[in-house]
């Protein structure tokens, strides 16, 4: 069994393409390389799919869908699931491991959040196999009604680098329980784990071509995907920026698109909120995997009575957060993604700064390493209020009133996710209700059971259905309406 630590040193491992049921390398013979980011060392020498691969992998999965896949009971399907889930339970130190020196994750967190919610994903949707119905519907008259619930075909996925695991699981649970074959592209900074569940997918027995991984560029791999003609639906998660690109693409050939986008969350505290607890909970959603989430608290909107106490309490617990190895069970804080993630991020926050925003704790770097950072008096005109940060950085808006944070909360075009924590539930739940967005939390602020709940957002931060639950399975599933008249019908022609 491999540590964090020895994942790291490991020398760098080698990936093929997975089409087909088998290892191959690129048409082009291309490569790219992954690099820790907590060390910069290479990670990885992955093969670089392009169009032709791409091309390769969608006749794959048709043949597939139209071959064994289509043939299996759903029994036989969820079981394949579960067996999937139990072998990605088998092996999740090293995957934890893996995932957190290819995306820099601190290592408590893929071990105790995003792997046991890749078992977590199969498992249930491998019970949903099953149970996917179709319904009869009842007329006046003497029509027969009833609904077929089928899959869609190949379907192409695009996931981003956050939780690469877990958004391959997002994906590839729902549609494989509900019989659709994948071309799966993960994002070009983090394909490890998913090649490594290319391996698992094959030990599970899936027959050759229900799920085919072509890592590769997103401006390559990722168009030739979402414009093929050959699919029948593109599943996209990453920014909306690209989420626009995607849906133009994929209308071209009016494939089936859903997108699950960017977020700008706020974390309202109320005036009777105990601050402690919420001071935790709100430095929790800025700060783990370093503010690297779509849910990720990027405003913190607070009642001004308790303001003064709610801004200290946050400062000393970004301040006593270590930032370093991510492979290590002491760190809390890991290296942002990217270069460019973090000069972006830096840069929110200087441009917030120089409009009158204070600067409390942090707000400065060592190589990828952000530190904590919280920063008083932000207005909703600077690019701290505005824009999806993405790095470990809190800004705090004061308000007067309760309608004030409702306004602001709601000041904004996504609508993924945002949260309240107060001492009065009801109080709770009635500004819950009112904030324009797909997930709203009273006195917390994750979502730590995503397989059971919808998840997904309004506005810029998606399209298309939800995440998670049953709500998931009309993503990957057509409903055909099939009718019988009883009786003769007589038309007057
Ligand atoms: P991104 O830059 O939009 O990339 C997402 C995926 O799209 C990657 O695989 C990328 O490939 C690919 N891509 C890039 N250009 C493309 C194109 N022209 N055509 C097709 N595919 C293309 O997002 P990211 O930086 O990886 O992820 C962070 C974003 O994801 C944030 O905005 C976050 O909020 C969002 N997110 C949303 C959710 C949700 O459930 N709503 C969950 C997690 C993350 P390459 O990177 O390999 O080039
Ligand atoms: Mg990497």
């Amino acid at each position: 069994m491999s540590s964090a630590q020895t994942v790291a040193a490991d020398s760098p491992r080698r990936y093929q393409l997975f089409i087909d049921g088998k290892w191959v390398d690129a048409e082009s013979g291309k490569t790219f390389e992954t690099p820790n980011p907590a060390t910069g060392a290479t990670l990885a020498e992955v093969a670089e799919a392009d169009k032709a691969d791409i091309d390769k992998a969608v006749i794959a999965a048709r043949r597939a869908f139209e071959g064994k896949w289509s043939k299996m009971s759903a029994r036989d399907r969820g079981r394949l699931l579960y067996k999937l889930s139990q072998l990605i339970e088998a092996n999740a130190p090293e995957l934890a491991a893996l995932e957190t020196a290819d995306n820099g994750k601190p290592i408590r967190e893929s071990q105790y959040v995003d792997i046991p919610q890749v078992v977590e994903n199969f498992e249930y949707f491998a019970g949903y196999a099953t149970k996917i119905e179709g319904e009869t519907i009842p007329v006046p008259g003497q029509m027969f009604n009833y609904t077929l619930r089928e899959p869609l075909g190949v379907c192409g996925q695009i996931i981003p680098w956050n939780f690469p695991l877990l958004m391959a699981a997002w994906k590839l649970a729902p549609a494989l329980a509900a019989g659709n074959t994948i071309v799966l592209k993960p994002a070009e900074q983090t394909p490890v784990s998913a090649m490594e569940l290319g391996k698992l997918i094959q030990e599970a027995g899936f027959p050759d071509g229900v799920v085919n991984i072509v890592p590769g560029y997103g401006e390559t791999a990722g168009a030739a995907l979402a414009s093929h003609p050959g699919i029948d639906k593109i599943a996209f998660t990453g920014s909306t920026e690209v989420g626009k690109i995607v849906a133009r693409e994929a209308a071209q050939n009016l494939t089936k698109v859903s997108l699950e986008l960017g977020g700008n969350a706020a974390f309202v505290v109320l005036d009777d909120a105990d601050i402690d607890m919420a001071s935790m909970v709100g430095a929790w959603s800025t700060f783990h995997y370093q503010g690297q989430t779509c849910i990720t608290a990027n405003r913190h909107i607070v009642l001004r009575s308790v303001a003064d106490a709610y801004v200290a309490a946050l400062t000393e617990r970004a301040r006593n957060m270590t930032v370093g190895d991510p492979s290590t069970d002491q760190v809390s804080i890991g290296p942002i993604i990217s270069e460019a993630q973090r000069d972006r991020a830096h840069e929110i926050v200087q441009q917030s700064i120089e409009m009158g925003a204070e600067l409390v704790e942090g707000g400065t770097y060592e190589g990828l390493f952000y530190r904590p950072t919280v920063l008083v008096g932000v207005t909703p005109d600077m690019p701290a209020f505005q824009k999806e940060i993405f790095a470990p950085v809190a800004p705090i808006t004061v308000v007067d009133t309760e309608e004030e944070a409702l306004e602001l909360t709601n000041r904004t075009e996504y609508g993924l996710a945002s949260a309240v924590y107060t001492g009065d539930l009801a109080r709770g739940l009635a500004f819950a209700e009112k904030v324009r967005a797909g997930m709203v939390h009273v006195n917390d602020a994750v979502c730590l059971d995503e397989a059971h709940v919808p998840f997904g957002g309004m506005g810029a931060s998606g399209l298309g259905g939800r995440s998670g639950g049953e709500a998931n399975l009309d993503e990957f599933t057509e409903r055909r309406w099939i009718s019988l008249q009883r009786t003769p019908v007589h038309y007057p022609y």
